[in-house]
């Protein structure tokens, strides 16, 4: 798919997520909440649902825990429109109680559709909804600023994913937020992995997609700069990689 397709296709999943009724949290929403960003992107952001702000204006993070994404974000030399930014469930539960599973499985196939449509070579989960979807049976405490292959079957299948607290976590206790700040500082080198993987599973190199064989993001040359910058600095390992770009 080429961008434009890529475009075209999550507006139609969006507009079905906005007018979906297949659980019960389509009965408080204001809005649903697709999810956005840039849809040639290499990078998913999945957080757990809506908050009020969210729900108020359809866009995801858009309240405190969204500003503090940003902040780590920009930590790396990212902004929010480089990525795609989604949730577990799209629609905002009651008094930001956690998803039942029966709404958490009545809302994965837009997820599901939303990350065939992008491929993303790397997924970076935002808390424990979003962590239990790629890595089950991964605990948070041990798993925060690791990342390892997706499970198989999540729908993102040769992705890495790279687990982060929830920023609203981050919020409520300052050791969560500085180890946010840690945490946050791997994505860039893990990217750096999940491309080194991808182009090994390719056998014909001229057969790269577009997006992996320029070095691109996520997505646009302005951040190429810091993201080789961050992963020089992220530790040994990370620096080999950098031959290839
Ligand atoms: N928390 C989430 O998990 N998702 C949002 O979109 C906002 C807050
Ligand atoms: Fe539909 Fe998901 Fe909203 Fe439930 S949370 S109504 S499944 S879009």
């Amino acid at each position: 798919m080429n961008v434009a397709e890529r475009r075209e296709a999550l507006e139609t999943i969006a507009a079905e997520v906005r007018t979906c009724t297949r659980c019960r949290l389509h009965e408080g929403r204001t809005t649903a909440v697709p999810g956005e960003g840039d849809p040639d992107t290499e990078v998913v952001f999945v957080g757990e649902g809506p908050g009020y702000n969210e729900d108020q204006q359809g866009r995801p993070f858009v309240g405190r825990a969204g500003d503090l994404l940003v902040r780590l974000l920009a930590t790396i030399g990212w902004r929010r429109q480089d990525v795609f930014i989604t949730n577990i469930v799209k629609c905002r539960p009651p008094d930001n109680r956690d998803p039942e599973p029966d709404e958490i499985a009545a809302c994965e196939p837009y997820l599901r559709r939303q990350l065939a449509v992008l491929e993303p070579a790397l997924v970076v989960t935002l808390g424990r909804h979003s962590l239990a979807r790629f890595m089950p049976g991964a605990r948070i405490s041990a798993s925060h600023g690791s990342f390892r292959p997706a499970e198989a079957g999540a729908g993102a299948d040769d992705a890495l994913v790279y687990a982060l607290y929830h920023p609203a976590a981050a919020l409520r206790s300052t050791e969560v937020e500085r180890q946010s700040l840690d945490d946050v500082a791997g994505v860039p080198a893990a990217l750096l992995e999940a491309r080194r993987r991808r182009s090994e599973a390719t056998v014909d190199p001229g057969a790269l997609d577009e997006r992996s064989a320029t070095a691109g993001p996520p997505g646009t040359d302005e951040t190429e700069p810091a993201l080789i910058g961050a992963s020089v600095e992220t530790g040994p390992e990370a620096a080999p990689q950098l031959g290839l770009f």
